[in-house]
This record gives C-alpha cells, structure tokens and sequence, in this order.
C-alpha cells in the first residue's frame, strides 16, 4: 500500500518535490512512496489535469503531497481541462474540508517579518479554516435590478451543525498535539451562523474535548490580535470567509513565500492533501533556485497529521531550523543556494 502519493505538478513543483524525495530517502526509508503526473504535466500526456486513476491513487494512499500546478502554457486550455481544473476535482475527490495554514517564524528569519522580531520570534500558531461551506458556496447567491433602480447582490451564509461539529473537531485534535488550546472566531454579536459555530464549538468542546482549553473571540478582534500578539494562539479555528482573511494575515507575519506549508484535511483516517502555498512559480521555474523548504515542510506536516510519524517529523523540523540557523538561504531569503543545495543543507542537518 502507498504510504505517500506525490504529485510533483507543473513549474517549480518538481523542483522542490525533488527535494522532498531525497528527504524522505535518508528520514523514513521505509515510506512507500509512489508518483502521478498531475495539472499540466497531467495534461501534456492524458489530455486531462487529474485522471481517474490518479485520483483513485491519491483515495487510497495514507497522504498525498503536491507541488504546484499550472503556469502560462495551459492559460488557453479548456477551462475543465485547465490544471486549477484539476486542482478543485482533488480537493473535492478527497473531501477535504478542514485547511490547515501554520504561522510560523523561524528565528533566523524573523527580521523579515513585518512585525517587530520580539512580537514573532518563535511564532508558531495554526488556523484551521473551514474549506467547503460558508458564504463562499451558500444559496441562493445571485446579482438582480431593483425596480427602483439600481442592482442588488445576495450572497447567503449556510453552516450546519455537522459541518461547524466535523472542522472543530479537526482543531481539538490537533490542538492535543500542540499547547492544547483552540480559540475560535467567529461574528456570533451579529451572525445568526456565527452564533450557532459558537454553541456547536461549546458543545462539542464540553462532550469530547474539556482536556483542552476553549476561548471564543470576534473575528475582528482576531484580527488584530494576529498583529498585536500573535503568539497568544495555538489553534484558532474559524470558517471560510473569516479563515480566508486571517490565514493571509498570518503569512505575512512570517516572511517568504517558499517557507509556508498548509495541509487539507478529511474525515479521520481519511488521507490528508498537503501543498506548499506557493504556487507554479513560471517566473523561476527550470533554474534550480527555488526554495524547497515549503515542500519539505509539506512534507514534515504530512508525517505528523496523516502518516503517523511524529518523531521523524520532529526530527524534520529542528533540521529545518538548524539549516536556517546555519546560515542557509536560497534566493529568495538573500542567499545563493540552489534548490538542491538547500535540499542537501536540511539532510546534512538531519
Ligand atoms: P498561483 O496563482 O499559482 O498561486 P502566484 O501568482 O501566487 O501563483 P507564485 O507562483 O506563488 O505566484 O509566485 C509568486 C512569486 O513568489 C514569484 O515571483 C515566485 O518566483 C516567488 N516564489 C514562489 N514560490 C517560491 C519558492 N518556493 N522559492 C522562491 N520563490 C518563490
Ligand atoms: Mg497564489
């Protein structure tokens, strides 16, 4: 059975998955590694981004970690065929609703944080956004004229108890692994939604999760807290619109693009879908300069959320910071090493 599906994608995604390959060989040995085209590359050869068996592949592994997708030479495929296409048909194949979006500062980074290095030295939060409800799906949705004159648009707000029940969970869970605390935003003063994502999170909090601490807070008052002190969180959990938001908030606290990882989680024992949040990169893509330690902590997430391999993910992660503390930096840090130089860095740590 594949323990990991890899979907290295279009542009700069092989490059970095490249890396996360060579990781794997020296860290988890043992990892049953198995590999699709996906996106573009996907389409150059199948004539489709995702094919029904790369999808069938990626239901059946234990996680599945991708590069990036997409890039100008696709921009006039047909916009079912188009790699983004194939993007949105794995999420939805895989049912993952739960987005996971670490905050993290890396002490050797933190100066180019656009806060103060004292306000993020050592920041290490997670929001959980809600993935697959919220305003951003709800009905009815539509733009009409007014009689009167004018137009009006209606976007609609939906969350049932399940949904708000089934992220929530997701959050307490991982919670217990980190500081064991949640704090959950939410507009419950003036949202009907809001108001039940409250009571859900209070219940399911006093039923399944009393072990962990609870705090509620408005979402605008989350938003300054991220900026104010950031480091007060641990999980905060929130739905699609506020997680799309504050999750943006929250990278910018800690730097470079090529850093970040994030994960899309299901069902509890379902596979986990994990991606560095850049993208295809076109810009860079073929020169070897790309930062892969967004890959790699892709893949550090994956070990520890969907492969069961918290000590080889803990051991990834302080090799990460040992490299960065050693003085590695690819370009986009202001440094000069290649992308397999700063895959060999974090290994030589290892
Ligand atoms: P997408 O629409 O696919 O999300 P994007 O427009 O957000 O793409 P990215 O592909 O993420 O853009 O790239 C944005 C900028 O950041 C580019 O200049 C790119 O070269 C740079 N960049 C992105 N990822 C990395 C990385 N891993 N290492 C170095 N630079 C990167
Ligand atoms: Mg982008």
């Amino acid at each position: 059975m594949t323990d990991l599906l890899l979907l290295p994608g279009d542009g700069i995604g092989p490059e970095v998955i490249a890396e996360v390959r060579k990781v794997a060989r020296v860290l988890t040995p043992d990892l049953q590694i198995a590999e699709r085209l996906f996106g573009g590359s996907s389409y150059d050869e199948h004539g489709v981004p995702l094919t029904e068996e790369a999808l069938a592949a990626a239901k059946a592994a234990k996680a599945v970690l991708m590069g990036a997708v997409g890039g100008p030479k696709w921009a006039n495929a047909p916009r079912d065929k188009r790699p983004e296409a194939g993007l949105l048909a794995l999420r939805a194949g895989m049912e993952v609703f739960a987005n996971l979006r670490p905050a993290l500062c890396f002490n050797a980074l933190a100066d180019a944080s656009s806060l103060k290095r004292e306000v993020v030295e050592g920041l290490d939060f997670m929001i959980v956004r809600e993935l697959t409800g919220g305003i951003y799906f709800g009905s009815p949705r539509f733009i009409e004229d007014v009689p009167t004159g004018g137009k009006r648009a209606v976007d609609t707000q939906v969350y049932t108890t399940a949904e708000i029940e089934r992220v929530a969970r997701v959050a307490f869970e991982l919670a217990r692994g980190r500081r064991n605390k949640v704090t959950s935003a939410e507009k419950s003063n003036v949202m009907d939604s809001g108001l039940l994502w409250r009571q859900v999170v209070t219940d399911l909090h006093a039923r399944d999760y009393a072990d962990v601490e609870l705090e509620h807070i408005l979402a605008d008052n989350a938003a300054m807290q991220i900026v104010k002190n950031p480091k007060q969180f641990d999980v905060m959990v929130t739905d699609n619109l506020f997680g799309d938001i504050l999750s943006d908030i929250s990278a910018q606290l800690t730097g470079s693009l090529g850093m970040l990882p994030s994960a899309a989680l299901g069902e509890a024992g379902k596979p986990g879908l994990y991606e560095p949040i850049h993208g295809s990169a076109p810009d860079i893509a073929g020169q070897g300069i790309a930062n892969p330690l967004a890959a790699i902590l892709s893949f550090e997430m994956a070990l520890r959320w969907s492969l069961d391999q918290a000590e080889a993910a803990d051991k990834l992660y302080a090799a990460v910071i040992k490299a960065l503390d050693s003085g590695a930096r690819t370009r986009d840090l202001g440094g000069a090493l290649t992308t397999a130089q700063m895959g060999d860095a974090v290994i030589a740590a290892l």
